[in-house]
């Protein structure tokens, strides 16, 4: 959601933060805008509405020299997407250049008490009322721009990254954060800024990442300085960024989403390496071990999350209440942080982000740490907030995923809370010996079972050709494999736009099965289980009412070949790590209808890929 860029140093900026903005596109926006400073220091902003491309072709016949500069990509919350509402925003003075990712909740308030002062607006946004207090409190004060910085985010209240860049004073640029990553990038006499460290890495990797109510005094020729809303100075260890060039380009595949399905066999991997001793024998998870007692009196765990690692969360429910004996609800961290939830210093709160930025999820970990809660973060982005305000936690190690609809990120969330499941229940020796080695046995054979899927991708495409028109589908599972049924829904409905609905096989015939007629693609997982039978009557149901069966099924299940109109073999495995495999197959059959469709796969409408405000 929303990228911040920012660069001071000896280059141009202008290519660097350019750059910078389509490492960013991923995130999802619909605007975007540069602000730099000349030789002549003047302040300039250029910014339009749509994709980077249709700024740079508006900024071609301008000015854009300079060796400091901010820019950003907006995704709208306050006022729709349009040049006025772009960042940066200027101050009344066009003195002053802010962007700002997040939300000033209070912002309202505030423009109305500088409307009284004379102050006018030029957009619709929250994030203009920031850059105008700002000046207010600078003029008022006759104090710098960090000061003033510093005075309004106290008078804010609200999430924010922001960067700001002042007329006359080339040498700085001033930035801030609460609840919206930032982070910047050391380079030899110069600096980076970035909502990430995509727009960094391929100049640095050395980072600081600021803290919530940190601002920090960027500087030409000094090592930037970070003070506290509250003006207390801190210092940070520079840390070395994990992610690499590669990860960032397309690297052949037409989409990163499709890269990145193809890269599950190698993400799994590496989740698991490290983790699974080199006789495959043992799972050792660092951030459980050094908390043993925790999870072994644990009376229960909450698991919070948002979207496809909500997802990953229901696989999570089935995996420790089934060899962990531990009882567990999975929630919504924007239904859970609002509510009155009851959390019990003997509870273990597991979050799951990919992004470790997701808003509501943060939100939710601090009600649960201040009610006394464990909490274990489970996430990706290496350094992010999540896994800072955790007690301990497992990272995903998949890499940097660009698709905005998720796809290894979530294969490997499952893959951890399978090894932490298996982890816990031989700590608390609620699993049986041989059953726990035969998982971690068959744990490691997943990646070239999904490698066998991935040959599967022409077949999968051919058959997303027959149903590319239809306008809404259903996706029903079972057991493990109901949360893929929810999971291959939504990939649907996130890029192609196809209403989708995902059901527990057996619920259809409490209402659903209405909705069923000859019309209705039904994508039923009907791979072995203990309750397969079952599965394979609730199919039975749906094509007495003419519904058009496309069935994931084991390879050489005759049974469920002659009942399905389409099917597609996989290779089996054991029950609770058949999501794994279940999961992939409607990953392409998303991907391919998505395609057919001419959607913008990789970037898809109204879609941000971490979503940091509420
Ligand atoms: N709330 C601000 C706006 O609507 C910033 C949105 C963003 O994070 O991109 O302009």
């Amino acid at each position: 959601m929303c990228g911040i860029v920012g660069y001071i140093g000896f280059r141009e900026a202008y290519p660097i933060l350019i750059k910078g903005l389509h490492r960013l596109e991923y995130r999802g926006y619909d605007s975007a805008g540069v602000a730099i400073i000349n030789d002549e220091n003047k302040l300039s902003v250029y910014k339009a509405k749509g994709r980077v491309k249709d700024l740079e072709d508006y900024a071609r016949d301008k000015n854009v020299t300079g060796t400091i500069g901010i820019a950003h990509t907006r995704w709208a919350t306050h006022g729709e997407p349009s040049n006025a509402n772009a960042h940066p925003h200027y101050s009344q003075s066009e003195s002053l250049a802010l962007i700002h990712n997040g939300i000033i909740e209070n912002y309202a308030v505030l423009k109305t008490q500088l409307i009284n002062k004379g102050y006018s607006f030029h957009s619709s946004t929250d994030t203009e009322v920031l850059v105008q207090l700002i000046e207010y409190i600078k003029q008022l004060n006759k104090c710098d721009l960090f000061a003033a910085v510093q005075i309004a985010l106290n008078q804010v209240v609200g999430a924010y990254a922001i960067a700001v860049i002042e007329k006359g004073n080339p040498d700085q640029i001033i930035a801030a954060r609460k609840s919206s990553p930032l982070v910047i990038g050391i380079g030899e006499g110069e600096f980076f800024l970035g909502s990430d460290a995509s727009p960094i890495v391929e100049y640095t990797k050395k980072v600081v990442y600021l803290d919530d109510e940190e601002i920090a005094i960027i500087k030409r020729d000094e090592d930037p300085k970070i003070f506290t809303i509250s003006n207390i100075e801190r210092t940070h260890e520079v840390k070395e960024l994990e992610m690499n060039l590669s990860q960032l380009e397309r690297g052949g595949y037409p989409h990163f989403m499709l890269k990145e399905i193809f890269e599950q066999p190698e993400t799994l991997k590496n989740c698991m390496s490290g983790r699974i001793n080199v006789e495959g024998t043992n799972v050792t998870l660092s951030g459980i071990i050094d908390h043993k007692d925790k999870f072994v009196n644990a009376k229960r765990i909450i698991i919070i999350a948002c979207g496809t690692s909500w997802h990953a969360g229901l696989i999570g429910e089935y995996l420790f209440e089934e060899f962990c004996r531990i009882p567990v609800e999975v929630e919504y961290a924007s239904e859970f942080r609002y509510r009155n939830p009851v959390i019990c210093p003997d509870d273990i709160v597991i979050a799951i982000s990919q992004s470790g930025e997701t808003a509501d999820s943060l939100a939710a970990i601090e009600m649960a740490r201040k009610a006394g809660a464990f909490v274990y973060g489970v996430c990706n982005v290496v350094g992010s907030s999540i896994p800072r305000n955790t007690d301990s936690g497992s990272y995903t190690h998949c890499g940097h995923e660009i698709g905005v609809a998720s796809t290894k990120a979530f294969t490997a969330q499952v893959t951890v809370l399978t090894m932490m499941a298996l982890a816990i229940a031989k700590e608390k020796n609620t699993i049986d010996e041989d059953n726990y080695h035969s998982i971690i046995g068959e744990l490691q054979n997943i990646p070239s079972k999904i490698e066998r899927i991935l040959k599967l991708s022409n077949e999968i495409k051919k058959l997303s050709l027959i149903f590319t028109y239809a306008q809404n589908f259903i996706y029903l599972g079972r057991g493990y494999n109901y949360p893929i049924a929810l999971e291959g829904a939504l990939k649907l409905k996130e890029i192609s736009y196809i209403h989708a609905e995902g059901y527990p096989a057996a619920e259809m015939k409490h209402g659903p099965i209405a909705l069923i007629d000859n019309e209705m693609p039904v994508v039923a997982i009907a791979t072995n289980s203990a309750i397969y039978e079952k599965v394979v009557s609730n199919i039975q149901e749906i094509k007495a009412r003419k519904g058009r069966i496309i069935a994931i099924i084991n390879e050489g299940d005759e049974t469920m070949k002659a009942l399905a109109d389409h099917y597609v073999e996989i290779p089996a495995t054991d029950e609770c790590l058949d999501p794994l495999l279940t999961s992939i197959p409607l990953q392409l059959l998303a991907y391919h209808i998505a395609v057919n469709k001419n959607r913008d796969v990789d970037m898809p409408r109204n879609l941000a890929k971490s979503v940091t405000v509420e």
